[in-house]
């Protein structure tokens, strides 16, 4: 799902699902690739433990660098999750799920 303006208030990102204006923070997950198509390193960053590995898995990106965002929404449980992805040296930016059931 495309980022639009639903999913902007101003400057505040808002709940893609509901609108909500109190997402917070969660889980960061960085794929680092040194070339394209490598296996280079991928970082998750959780409240409660770092882990650092050469899995790609979950990459939003199908060649390169990306990066997953997941959120908690104060107001519905989508838990979205905003993915930021390189593609032929371009940058994108999008909700890579916002509904329970498809994280
Ligand atoms: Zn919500």
């Amino acid at each position: 799902m495309e980022i639009s303006t639903n999913s902007l208030n101003n400057d505040e990102l808002v709940c893609p699902n509901c609108g909500g204006e109190n997402l917070h923070h969660g889980t960061v997950t960085v794929y680092e690739r040194d070339r394209e198509d490598s296996a280079t390193g991928r970082i998750v960053s959780t409240e409660d433990y770092v882990v650092a590995n050469t899995s790609m898995k979950g990459n939003p990106s199908a060649r390169r660098n990306g990066l997953l965002i997941g959120f908690k929404c104060e107001h519905c449980d989508a838990d979205p999750v905003l993915a930021i992805t390189q593609h032929k040296g371009c940058t994108y930016f999008h909700w890579a799920s916002y509904r329970k059931d498809e994280a």
